[in-house]
């Protein structure tokens, strides 16, 4: 009789290659999130939980914790919806991503990194060609990248071969009327979490405010209304580094 050790690394159960197309998090919203309103005790319990549903690997890219090349663990994003109407982002869901990929959403964010000498071109590279990759295999249109990061860290050859498989960049027209659109939230962002509103004041502090089931009713319609219009998704900001940011955790 002989024993066989599985030594494999333990598979997905399922890949969700469009979590990197989640948007840059307006800077009005920074600090206003699950963690912070329910305290660190209760979030690390929730992350513990997700981490474990897709086998302790990543949602994005489906790679087992153990085998990223920065850090071997897993990282909860919070996923949000943005409703440039009511300046309202809604809590979707808390999604387990490989350090990697969750830097790929924060782009902004490492591109930060990489301006204050944290982050290395290389390291920077690695980051966008992972998302790039992941996004491309599942022939995903790529919309929600910076094309200004591209050019600064892709090489010709590789800047064809996003081309020639197909994804494109938003024109700058389309960028621009989404960034105008995306703005004019700028200090008015909210998030709404537990049927209640949170934002942060003039004095830095997160105020709560409850809102009436009529309130949330109309929002919900107008959420309605932008998820069934067929005008241009207003998600997807990285550009304006500058303008927007994220806890990295
Ligand atoms: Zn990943
Ligand atoms: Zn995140």
């Amino acid at each position: 009789m002989s024993i066989i050790l599985d030594l494999r690394k333990p598979k997905a159960h399922f890949i969700r290659p469009e979590l990197l197309l989640h948007p840059q998090i307006p800077a009005r919203l920074y600090g206003v999130n699950p963690r912070t309103l329910r305290g660190s005790e209760w979030w690390d319990a929730t992350r513990r939980e997700i981490y474990g549903i897709n086998n302790f690997c990543c949602w994005a890219c489906g790679r087992h914790k153990s085998e990223d090349y920065f850090h071997q663990w897993l990282e909860a994003h919070e996923w949000f919806s943005f409703n440039t109407t009511t300046c309202v982002a809604t809590i979707v869901e808390v999604v387990a991503l490989c350090h990697t990929c969750h830097r790929y959403i924060h782009q902004g964010l490492a591109y930060r990194d990489y301006v204050a000498g944290t982050l290395s071109y290389e390291d920077m590279r690695r980051i966008l060609l992972h998302g790039l990759k992941v996004l491309s295999d599942a022939n995903l249109l790529l919309t929600y990248t910076s094309p200004t990061l591209l050019y600064q860290f892709l090489e010709y050859k590789e800047l064809d071969t996003v081309y020639s498989r197909g994804m494109q960049l938003k024109s700058a027209r389309e960028q621009l009327a989404m960034t105008i659109d995306f703005l004019k939230c700028d200090e008015a962002w909210k998030m709404l979490y537990m049927g209640s509103l949170h934002y942060v004041n003039v004095a830095g502090t997160i105020v709560t405010r409850a809102v009436s089931e009529a309130d949330l009713a109309k929002m919900t319609d107008l959420e309605k209304g932008a998820a069934s219009s067929t005008a241009p998704d207003t998600r997807g900001y990285e550009y304006l580094a500058e303008a927007m940011h994220d806890d990295p955790h």
